[in-house]
């Protein structure tokens, strides 16, 4: 792929387009937007239109009319796709193309990847003309990293990129931050979204594409993943056991406990908006409704939304590390106080 199929970002495809026409590439980038929205995604790509070796006059690159009648000339700044530099990035074997993510049991970005990253950094590039360095889930520098890497980004190498991609962009240091460009991805809007999920599973009909994007809330690399409702059901079912009696350990690590705290956010919203209106047409859990019903007419609205409040603050404090066991106690004890016991 290339740039010009990443969909719903053209605000964000225009500044790193416009960079490229103007040859005016800033030392580093910060790319702030949900999960699942396609930072990464660009930042691959970016890197692809970087370094692409396409030969001029290439008439991949003929225009159409439309296209060529726009004097800024950014619409035809991207990526071949096709020549040995895109392919090697595609397949993750660039020299001069670099990917970190955060690594080990704490899912962190250590001090040595960030050292290796900076070595690699200080010689010149071998075959492209630039080297990037694409740091996926940025807010994961540890504290030592994040300090090594403000180095890295007060010292940068010639010739080099540094891409920063977060879901998470308050939770990197601000020092960090002010260093770099920040270029920020927005959700699809609902009716955009709806049309493209439905025409990727146009098989599957309306209500699952209509779903699928209510889930997804915008982010359609989110909806893309087949395993959305499958995720959800799990988050569900989990949160039903907490209302009943929970015996098992029910989450594996930490990102399933992240994963089961946007989850169970989502479904107290149902459950509150039932509780205020009485209606099941603005569900986003429709295919839930009895279950969302059920719980909803054993709590008080103050209720549900002060609940909705203490899980958000206890999914943030999930970043500083909180022991798995005592967050699966107290979040079950509020959740049974708050719901009470018989809304199963
Ligand atoms: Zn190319």
């Amino acid at each position: 792929m290339a740039l010009k199929d990443i969909i719903g970002q053209e605000n964000a495809l225009n500044i790193l387009k416009g960079c490229i026409s103007k040859n005016r590439i800033p030392h580093a980038l910060f790319f702030a937007g949900d999960e699942g929205i396609g930072k990464r995604l660009t930042a691959i790509n970016f890197a692809k239109a970087l370094n692409c070796r396409k030969p001029a006059g290439d008439d991949l690159f003929s225009f159409t009319e439309e296209e060529s009648a726009d004097s800024s000339g950014i619409s035809e700044i991207d990526a071949c796709d096709k020549c040995p530099s895109c392919t090697k990035i595609e397949k993750a074997n660039h020299p001069d193309v670099f990917i970190i993510v955060p690594e080990g049991d704490g899912k962190q970005i250590t001090v040595a990847a960030v050292r290796e990253l900076e070595e690699s950094l200080s010689y010149k590039p071998y075959e492209g003309e630039w080297k990037i360095a694409i740091i996926d889930n940025a807010d994961r520098l540890n504290p030592s990293a994040a300090n090594a890497f403000l180095q890295t980004l007060e010292e940068p190498a010639s010739q080099s990129v540094l891409i920063l991609v977060s879901s998470r962009p308050d939770t990197l240091l601000p020092t960090i931050r002010s260093r770099c460009q920040r270029i920020n991805f927005s959700p699809l809007p609902v009716e955009t979204m709806s049309r493209l999920l439905e025409e990727k599973f146009g098989q599957t009909g309306r209500g699952q594409a209509g779903l699928l994007t209510l889930l997804s809330g915008g982010r359609l690399g989110y909806a893309l993943n087949e395993n959305l409702i499958a995720q959800r059901d799990r988050s569900f079912n989990i949160f039903r056991q907490m209302l009943g009696s929970l015996e098992e350990d029910v989450w594996d690590n930490r990102d399933a406990m992240e994963e089961w705290f946007d989850w169970g956010q989502l479904l107290l919203r149902d459950i509150a908006v039932y509780k205020a209106t009485g209606k099941t047409d603005f569900l986003i859990n429709k295919d839930r409704a009895d279950e969302i019903i059920s719980v909803s007419e054993g709590a008080a609205l103050k209720d549900i939304l002060k609940l909705a409040r203490e899980l958000y603050n206890i999914k943030r404090k999930l970043n500083f590390n909180l022991n798995k066991q005592i967050t699966l106690n107290y979040t079950n004890l509020l959740l049974k106080k708050m719901l009470g016991k018989g809304s199963r």
